[in-house]
């Protein structure tokens, strides 16, 4: 068997949707397709007013420039993250300060954001991690009682939620990933969803490279010019076109996803109650959109040796993250409290090989080598 880790799957209806875009005449930026696609995310979840970018990297971009973080400030952002998470805010000027996981769960520790603001802090960046909800409750509470932006990397969080509400619609910025790993896909591609609507005017000024094009096709102003800072965050509406298709089948692929983290869990399960590893946990006031799946092993070496067996197999299962404030570009700007959590995901979480297309055989093949190799 040779299982590939990751394998973008297409719905059909892409071509379709590339050549309607084609058609039109409009291939730039913010055309039908990024409308329609805006317009669903929305509708369907409640956030504010959202805008397309090309990875979920330009919306947390176009969300540090939003909460005018520059030169001294602080964000906190947890260690176990991905380097834009962190990138974006480094890129203004700001001084990261990390932050542990929780002990059971890769995702910030809620209770221990507070020990960590001072008056220099002005943004708290959430992970929220496999998909599943960070503590937004408590989150919310301090950004309230501090006057911090929240900021959610939702880059794995599409179609999740936090106590009924949609994930992204809480903070006062999110940031989405369309990149062909996430569960709903463009190549590449983002969404940056802003729900404080003091920001929605600027954030459309700062999408289209510091000017106010937009309101000038809307017939707003007479011309358009230069009026602040940007960059072009906006894709080209084919990307667009080629969401649209994806979202359109929204439903049937998370219904897809749910089934095979549900039979990893059941057939895995055993094992945990066997003392070998620990399976995802998931908070009562979180859902599961079934981004990923991973196991935690005891120990480093139990997790590599299970990973380079599989691979043996032809299972090409994956680790993640680094710890940030351990990596080559931060562990000297880091102030040295060790982050234990962080440490230990980053040496023991295994992701299985997991994709709309995967076959029950393989799934059960994957199972089947776990097993073996605990037996
Ligand atoms: C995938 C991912 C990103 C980056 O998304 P891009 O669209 O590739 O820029 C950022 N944060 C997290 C947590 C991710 O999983």
């Amino acid at each position: 068997m040779n299982i590939p880790f990751n394998k973008p799957w297409f719905t059909g209806d892409e071509p379709g949707m590339l050549a309607q875009a084609a058609q039109s005449g409009h291939i730039s930026g913010n055309g039908s397709f990024t409308r329609k696609c805006q317009h669903f995310f929305e509708e369907r979840y409640g956030f504010g007013k959202t805008f397309l970018t090309s990875s979920c990297t330009d919306a947390l971009e176009m969300a540090a420039i939003l909460a005018g973080i520059k030169q001294g400030d602080e964000v906190i952002c947890p260690s176990f993250a991905f380097v834009s998470t962190a990138n974006a805010f480094v890129l203004r000027g700001a001084k990261m300060v990390l932050a542990d996981s929780y002990e059971n769960h890769p995702n910030i520790d809620a209770d221990k954001i507070e020990g960590l603001i001072t008056p220099k802090t002005k943004a708290i960046v959430v992970i929220h991690y496999a998909g599943v909800a960070c503590d937004m409750d408590k989150i919310m509470a301090l950004a309230n009682t501090y006057n911090l932006f929240v900021i959610e990397d939702a880059a794995q969080a599409i179609d999740s939620y936090y106590k009924g509400k949609a994930l992204g619609s809480i903070g006062h910025f999110a940031a989405f990933s369309f990149h062909e790993t996430k569960n709903i896909i463009s190549g590449e591609g983002g969404l940056l969803a802003v729900n404080d609507d003091r920001f929605t005017e600027r954030a459309e000024i700062i999408w289209e490279k510091g000017t106010n094009r937009a309101a000038f096709f809307r017939g707003e102003v007479d011309k358009y010019r230069w009026v602040d800072i940007g960059s072009s965050f906006l894709p080209s509406d084919l990307i667009a076109a080629f969401l649209y298709a994806q979202l359109r089948s929204l439903e049937h692929i998370q219904i897809r996803r749910k089934e095979i983290w549900q039979k990893y869990h059941d057939g895995l399960i055993f094992l945990e109650e066997a003392g070998h590893f620990f399976l995802p946990n998931i908070p009562t006031y979180a859902s599961n959109n079934a981004h990923l799946f991973y196991l935690l092993a005891q120990t480093n070496e139990q997790r590599n040796g299970l990973l380079s067996f599989l691979k043996k197999q032809g299972i090409h299962a994956v680790f993640h993250y680094l710890p940030l404030h351990t990596s080559p570009f931060y562990a000297e700007k880091h102030d040295g409290r060790k982050l234990n959590n962080s440490i230990r995901f980053s040496e023991t979480l295994l992701r299985l090989p997991f994709f709309y297309e995967l076959k029950d055989e393989e799934q059960e093949f994957v199972v089947g080598q776990i097993r073996r190799y605990f037996r």
